[in-house]
């Protein structure tokens, strides 16, 4: 992928895959890693993941965003959808009182966060946003966060897919919506 495809009228799914920086190796070896900072950063791919994302989400009375990019598309959704937006926050961020889910990574443990005071999920539709979708441990995690939290998780929806990574099958049944299936 790279910045020079981008024709007058692409797809979101096109633009998306034409302005993202692929990245061999990066954290570990092995890792393609899908940079989609040239994508935000351009006004035709923030629209166009907004766009995409927002219909994908439609219905939802709130949108959660993960840790760390997700909080840009959870933000720009929600604003277009006239909803909040809740950051769900790795382990360690926020001030107690918090709930906390913990993860398996490939070495170690990670876990994520939500206020357990001051904001009430309880019975909201919620959609959860994230950019790429690898393994499904970050999404299944904040799932059940959200679900202890007593939210109704109605869907994911993210820009990228890996889908050799199987992560749809991890959090299945949830629907998983993605813009670019790699
Ligand atoms: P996973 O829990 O394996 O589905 O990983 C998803 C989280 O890690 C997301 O928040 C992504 O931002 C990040 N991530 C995992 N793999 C990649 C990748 N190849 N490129 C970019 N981000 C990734």
């Amino acid at each position: 992928m790279g910045p020079g495809a981008v024709n007058d009228s692409p797809s979101a799914a096109d633009l998306i895959a034409a302005l993202a920086r692929q990245v061999a190796d990066f954290p570990s070896p092995g890792i393609q890693f899908k940079d989609l900072t040239p994508v935000f950063a351009d006004p035709r791919g923030l629209a166009a993941v907004t766009d995409a994302i927002a219909e994908l989400a439609s219905g939802a009375d709130l949108i959660a965003g993960l840790d760390a990019r997700g909080f840009l598309i959870g933000g720009a959704v929600a604003a277009r959808l006239n909803t909040g937006v809740l950051a769900i926050r790795k382990g360690g961020k926020l001030p107690p009182p918090v709930r906390t889910e913990h993860y398996q990574l490939e070495y170690g443990t990670a876990s994520l966060e939500l206020p357990a005071d001051g904001i009430n999920v309880d019975g909201r539709n919620v959609v959860v946003v994230d950019d790429v979708l690898a393994t499904g441990g970050t999404l299944a995690a904040a799932h059940r966060l959200l679900e202890h939290a007593g939210a109704r998780v109605t869907a994911a929806a993210v820009v990228i897919e890996l889908a050799g990574l199987g992560g749809r099958d991890l959090v299945a049944p949830l629907p998983v919506h993605s813009i670019v299936v790699l």
